[in-house]
């Protein structure tokens, strides 16, 4: 079975790579952000909003796009005024330690938060370390409340659940106490609402910038 054989030793140069970069960032002084989620969750929103809410608080933010093919999304927000970079992975479904290494090393970043995009995918970001100190997954209220049941090993990784597009949980059904279920079978990770459509009655950006601020401080 040579497959099993090229993916543990790309795995094991993974953990590697991740350790190196962990020495790295808090060489730096950076906190290094995981952000997953299915494609079309919008990360990049709500990750644009966060870079704001932050900035306000006198916190700097990097973001490292991972995509398959676009630009689209770092040129949103190199036009905000954040340093931000893009790994095009050409049809491949997530980033790997090795790849945010060399786009780190490029975007000569330090005494911030760096937010890492991921790309599109609930399964395989989950299996690379990439030296972060925090991970994200967002879940959009229209993609259901059963994503933590069919989506074990990525619910059971993360540190914290955003929710985003919260202004459409009355027009969805969506059921938060099964959601939540299905989260805490597995992992007791914070939830945060938030929608960038309206900031009445979700406050999750400011709990989030919360807990990331509090993190950032520690570093
Ligand atoms: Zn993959």
């Amino acid at each position: 079975m040579p497959e099993v054989v090229i993916m543990k030793e790309i795995k094991g140069r993974n953990e590697e790579y991740a350790r190196s970069n962990r020495v790295k960032y808090a060489k730096d002084h950076v906190l290094a952000v995981n952000i997953m989620g299915a494609p079309g969750a919008g990360k990049s929103s709500f990750l644009l909003a966060l870079c704001n809410e932050l900035g306000a608080r006198n916190i700097k933010s990097a973001v490292i796009e991972g995509d398959l093919y676009s630009s689209i999304d770092t040129e949103r927000f190199s036009e905000e005024g954040y340093a931000s970079l893009q790994i095009n992975t050409e049809g491949e479904c997530h980033i790997d330690a090795n790849v945010v290494r060399q786009g780190y090393d490029k975007l000569k970043f330090s005494d911030g938060v760096l937010f890492i995009e991921n790309v599109g995918n609930l399964i395989c970001p989950a299996e690379f370390d990439l030296g972060e100190g925090l991970r994200i997954i967002t879940a959009s209220v229209p993609e259901g409340d059963d994503k933590p049941y069919k989506y074990v090993p990525m619910y059971s990784y993360v540190d914290a659940v955003v929710l985003t597009k919260c202004d459409l949980i009355e027009a969805t059904d969506f059921d938060r106490d099964n959601f939540t279920k299905g989260l805490r079978a597995v992992n007791d990770a914070p939830v945060f609402e938030t929608s960038v459509k309206t900031a009445e009655g979700f406050k999750g950006i400011k709990e989030v910038a919360d807990l990331i601020e509090t993190k950032f401080r520690a570093v």
